[in-house]
């Protein structure tokens, strides 16, 4: 299991004048499943968990991955996307294919062609 010992420090982000806020948190105490983030349309807060309440760690790749999930929801709630009800196989699918973009260079090899 590959050792977590990134800072993750908290931030904030704006989409077209909405600031959402991102929070790092040991673990989120809620139900009994594993929770790994949480975004609230109400505050534009973004929960992120970097472990669970058995002390596991996530990984690196658990945490960007949620964080990535967890943006995901606040561009759907950003772009009026309505079926909010049933957004996670979107969010998810998303998110995987942003990460995939991220780990492949996309974005930096888009700036050097300018
Ligand atoms: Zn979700």
């Amino acid at each position: 299991m590959e050792e977590n010992n990134i800072r993750w420090k908290d931030f904030a982000f704006d989409l077209f004048g909405t600031t959402w806020k991102v929070h790092f948190v040991d673990y989120i105490e809620e139900g009994e499943s594993v929770d790994f983030g949480h975004t609230s349309d109400v505050t534009q807060e973004i929960i992120i968990a970097l472990g669970n309440k058995e002390r596991y760690k996530f990984t690196k790749e658990q945490i960007v991955l949620t964080l990535t999930h967890e943006i995901m929801h606040s561009i759907a709630q950003t772009g009026q996307y309505t079926d909010i009800n049933y957004d996670e196989p979107f969010i998810e699918g998303s998110a995987r294919c942003i990460v995939s973009l991220i780990n492949q260079d996309v974005f930096n090899y888009v700036e050097k062609e300018k």
